[in-house]
């Protein structure tokens, strides 16, 4: 009737999937083709590992995060955006398979943790959708106030359940749940959407956790503030309380009876930030938060070419292609050193190979050094004791000497192959 071609979904809205249903792993390959053709234009194989590190920082690791901030990509989806990274990093645009030293979930965290700081997109995804809570439970607007009158009504967010009827978008919000709460706190004004027991409201702990036992064998499970204190705070148990459960529902009660509900809306708290107000940042950031620190100040602070921190982060990994190396990996060529015969490793190639002593004890000479370092733990005693003053020169100084041995070695190697 009205001469329309008939569409299909999903159909694009502002670059964005959008369709009546949930969107399948085959209409999100669109963001992988997306990377694929970025790539296509960038002479990849001319670029260092910094130059590349670059880009993948700055231009591909940004392409999806748009629809990141709106849907939970698939997990699919995620790991064929790591591999085309992961390729790109390791090998440039050329097809020939080079080795991947370093596992990519260690490139993948951030600086401080011991990575090279790409982010890691499906953590970076969760952080962009738990945002999507702090506006359902802070913020005011349209989206908000739908959202409230369809999916929260009068419930608190941690009541609110899977349903196969509700928007895939409000599910996969669901799926995402679990990471805010950890983050954020409640503070009680009327008392109606915030749990008694599962949120946080009265310290930084929720009394579930702060009360295990009381709470296994509570009647009240799903109760908010606002009805507890209307029936002024009583709990019910299916069991008889022993004396010590009997101390704690105590506590508890000195805890509950001294608080005042007030009027306006119960309002959430960010812990994780100074401000008090959720940020992608600090989510994102808490993803490692159990991981140990790393954070190589040496390397990331030294004025450097980031080509060449990299390479100082990957002698730290034990992960440049020496002999031994390549011999674990399934290399069947000559393992000894070109210099001296002698097996080559890290180690050896840097500080105890006869090359490497002749420019170490040179270099002992100039600062009036009656020994050489045998060791990267041994060298920054060694400096300090005999250039005490040039602390800042230390890494470039090391970083110099150990990427002219290792540019002597390729160059002997590819001199023997000819
Ligand atoms: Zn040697």
């Amino acid at each position: 009737m009205f001469n329309c071609a008939m569409g299909v979904w999903p159909i694009k809205y502002l670059g964005v999937p959008v369709s009546g249903s949930r969107l399948h792993v085959k209409d999100w390959l669109i963001l992988d083709e997306k990377l694929l053709k970025r790539l296509d234009g960038w002479k990849g194989s001319a670029l260092s590992i910094g130059g590349r590190t670059t880009l993948i920082k700055t231009c591909l690791s940004s392409i999806p995060i748009y629809c990141m901030s709106m849907y939970l990509i698939p997990k699919t989806i995620h790991k064929k955006m790591d591999c085309t990274r992961k390729r790109f990093f390791w090998q440039g645009g050329g097809m020939k398979k080079k080795y991947h030293l370093v596992k990519w979930c260690k490139i993948a965290k951030p600086k401080q943790k011991g990575g090279l700081g790409i982010h890691d997109l499906r953590k970076m995804n969760l952080s962009l959708l738990c945002k999507w809570w702090w506006k359902v439970e802070k913020g005011e607007g349209l989206w908000q106030e739908i959202v409230r009158k369809k999916y929260v009504k009068q419930n608190c967010s941690s009541h609110l359940k899977y349903k196969a009827t509700n928007s895939p978008v409000w599910n996969d919000l669901l799926k995402v749940r679990e990471y805010y709460l950890k983050g954020r706190v409640m503070v009680v004004g009327n008392g109606k959407i915030t749990d008694f027991w599962l949120d946080p409201w009265c310290g930084a702990a929720a009394l579930k956790d702060k009360f295990p036992d009381l709470y296994i064998i509570c009647n009240e499970k799903f109760c908010s503030v606002a009805s507890m204190a209307q029936r002024g705070w009583r709990l019910t148990f299916r069991r008889w309380l022993d004396e010590e459960k009997q101390n704690q529902l105590r506590r508890l009660q000195d805890i509950t009876t001294s608080f005042a509900l007030g009027r306006e809306r119960d309002c959430p708290r960010w812990i994780w930030g100074k401000t008090g107000r959720f940020s992608v940042k600090s989510m994102y950031k808490h993803f490692f938060s159990e991981e140990a620190n790393e954070p190589n100040k040496k390397i990331w602070k030294t004025k450097l070419p980031l080509k060449i921190k990299i390479f100082m982060w990957l002698i730290q990994q034990n992960s440049i292609l020496t002999k031994d190396n390549l011999l674990k990996r399934g290399w069947n060529g000559d393992s000894k050193c070109m210099f001296c015969r002698e097996d080559e490793s890290i180690i050896h190639l840097f500080f105890e190979c006869s090359m490497a002593k002749y420019v170490w004890s040179m270099v002992a000479m100039v600062v009036g050094g009656d020994c050489r370092p045998s060791s990267f733990d041994q060298f920054w005693y060694w400096v300090k004791i005999f250039m005490p003053r040039a602390e800042k020169f230390h890494m470039v100084g090391l970083a110099g000497i150990c990427w002219a041995l290792w540019k002597l070695e390729i160059l002997c190697a590819l001199k023997r192959k000819r």
